[in-house]
This record gives C-alpha cells, structure tokens and sequence, in this order.
C-alpha cells in the first residue's frame, strides 16, 4: 500500500470527524471509523465506555494469545481542536504535500498508519509477542480517565509504541519531560480602595509575590521550568481584591526534580499573615527519561528503518508530556513520536505530510513483526 487514495480517503474522513476531547460523540465517532477499519482482520475489538463524560476506550488485540509480556501500541483519538475547525478555521485540504486538517499532525495521521501496520500484522500473523493497540479518548487534557488502564497494560508489556507526532522531519522521542500542575488560590480581605485601603489585604497583591517566587524555580540548566500561565482575580478597579486564582505548569527532567519543586509549590506559604493560600494539584506525568532500555528500543528501530532505506534520528528530551511518559515510568522501554511528520500541532495551521505515511507505516510493521 503507497500512500494512495485510500489512505488519503480514510485519514481525510477521520480529520473530518471532529473530536475534541470535550465532544465525546465525535470521539466515539472516532472510535467507530477505528473499529470498522480492522472489521475484517483478525483483530479482537474491546470497547470500554466513557467516564466522566468523555469518549470510549477501544483496546485491540492481535497477534499471538500468550502470556508473553505484550508490545503496547497507543494512539489518541482527541485533538485540542474545537467543533467547527474544520467547516471554518482549518478545512481538510491537500496542498502538495502537507494534508491539513484538526488533528492531522497530533495525532491522526499517527494513529492511522499504526493502526494500517497493526492489521497487516496480525493478518500476515507475523508477530513474535502479543499485540495491544490502546486507543484513547482524553490525552489532550492528562488522560484523566485512561492513567490506570494504561498503566495496567503497561505492567503486562515488553516495549511501549507511541504514535504522537514525529518531530524535525522524523525524528522520533525518546524522553520527555514530567509535567505538574498546580491551582493557587488566594484570598485577602476585600475593601473600598478609597475610604477603606489601609482594612483591605490585596490577594492580588499576594499572588504577584508568589508568582515572582514560582517563576523564579525555572533553571534551565537543570530542565526546570514554571510557568504560571492563567490568572483571574479583583472584581473591579475601585476594590481591593479579595480572591485571586492563577494555574502553574512545572515541567523536570527527572523524578527527583519533580518531587522537589512539587513540594515546594505545594507548601508556599502566604507573606500576609492576614491572607489565605490554598494550593492544590502535584504531578501530572512522571518524566520519561531516556533510560538504557528506552536506548536500546530506539537503536532497534534506527537499524530497522535502516534496512527501509531511511534516517531515524532522535530527539532524546521534549518538553511536552505524552502517554508515554506513564510507560516510560513504570520501566517499560517506550519509544514515542512514530506518528506522521508535519507541523503546526495544536494550531490552525496543523498538518501532516503524506509523504511521510508510508515508510513509517512499514517501520510500524518491522517494529510490530520483530520486538
Ligand atoms: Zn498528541
């Protein structure tokens, strides 16, 4: 299969399909078109319905049924795109090319030529160990409800396979950092800025000093970055606020890293005794770090794409977290980025390049037939 009509067929309806993870019908949707498309392979289907009102889990399974530990493949199906992207800010088009379309770079186009390679898989039967592919509605927003079954299926593998976004003309990833977020809230003591200042205590006021005091924790030497990058409080110019709430994102390189600061964010204490400060969140994702097992899984794949006549080059430390982080954590050699090459993740100008469909589909195959 080249990269032909039918590719361009199929991965056009789904980015047509629109599924941002708040729309759990178009996710479900998603999950129907995946279904239908290994319909007549030989592929057990499992579909576990949505929690917290978002979209169903598919976990698909071919490939020898032993107790061999597992090669876990994992796709998700959510985009950060809104409904309507598509009839309006970003149409499904092909332009030489770049197919552009929601969710087209992260992560359809992955998920679409892994799932391609996944049944020519399990109908040639050539694979060594089990196979899992874990399609998952709500990794755009932490993978709130699919932590723990991807962390079950994790504990039964051998290797992990993400299919997020390949980076800098195919690079794949073999490290990410962790990511925490936390919520501040902030409450001072409201009064009239004119007549009252000297009774108010200015949550806002509070909440500058300690946002100089997290941003300040960013060392990039070490990988540590904090960002506070949402803020509300005050209710109008003429009052001395009583409420401020801002959220912080802090991404480590390393287990230890996360511990630190997570506990520092977590005990920040208030500089006004008369002011209240509540802290809550922690960890989102554990740092995948690029472990010798997670080396090993990458010069695997550099010499199978070898033999396909193609460079894998690595990008061994991204900011961004992924399902991989939770593998990578638990020790199971995880290689991320084997999706589509493109650009433009998570804006209105996201694409994919077709080009790069094929020969990472077939890596996927080598990959699925030889760990
Ligand atoms: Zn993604």
């Amino acid at each position: 299969m080249s990269a032909n009509g039918d590719t361009l067929e199929h991965l056009s309806t789904w980015l047509r399909t629109e599924s941002p993870t708040h729309a759990p019908a178009g996710v479900n949707r998603m999950m129907d078109l995946v279904a239908a498309e290994v319909a007549d392979a030989p592929v057990a289907v499992e579909r576990i319905a949505g929690r917290a009102g978002l979209g169903d889990v598919l976990v698909l399974r071919a490939g020898p049924q032993t107790s061999e530990p597992a090669v876990l493949v994992m796709s998700h199906l959510d985009t950060v795109h809104p409904l309507g992207t598509a009839d309006h800010h970003l149409p499904v088009r092909l332009e030489g090319d770049r197919l552009y379309g929601p969710g087209c770079y992260d992560m359809k186009g992955g998920a679409y030529l892994a799932l391609e390679a996944f049944k020519t898989v399990a109908r040639s039967g050539g694979a060594r160990r089990p196979l899992v592919y874990l399609m998952t509605p709500d990794e755009e927003i932490g993978s709130p409800t699919t932590r723990a079954m991807i962390e079950d299926l994790a504990r039964n593998a051998a290797f992990a396979l993400v299919t997020e976004p390949a980076r800098d003309g195919g690079k794949v990833v073999t490290g990410r950092k962790g990511v925490g977020r936390f919520e501040v809230h902030v409450e001072g003591r409201p009064a009239h800025s004119g007549s009252r200042h000297a009774d108010g205590r200015s949550a806002i006021r509070e909440a500058a000093r300690q946002i100089l005091a997290i941003e300040a924790m960013t060392d990039y030497g070490r990988g540590v970055t904090t960002t506070v990058g949402m803020i509300s409080g005050g209710t109008a110019a003429n009052v001395i606020p009583q409420h401020c709430r801002f959220a912080v994102d802090l991404r480590v390189v390393n287990a230890a890293d996360g511990e630190r600061h997570g506990a520092e964010i977590l005990g920040l204490k208030a500089h006004d005794p008369d002011v209240k400060l509540t802290v809550t969140g922690g960890m989102n994702r554990p740092p995948y770090e690029k472990s010798a097992g997670v080396a090993k899984l990458y010069e695997r794949a550099r010499s199978l794409a070898e033999e396909l006549g193609f460079e894998l080059g690595e990008v061994p430390l991204t900011g961004g977290g992924s399902d991989g982080n939770f593998t990578a954590a638990l020790g199971v050699p995880t290689l991320d980025g084997l999706g589509i090459d493109g650009d433009g993740a998570h804006t209105l100008h996201e694409y994919g390049l077709v080009s790069s469909i094929e020969p990472r589909r077939k890596l996927m195959v080598r990959l699925l037939e030889t760990l």
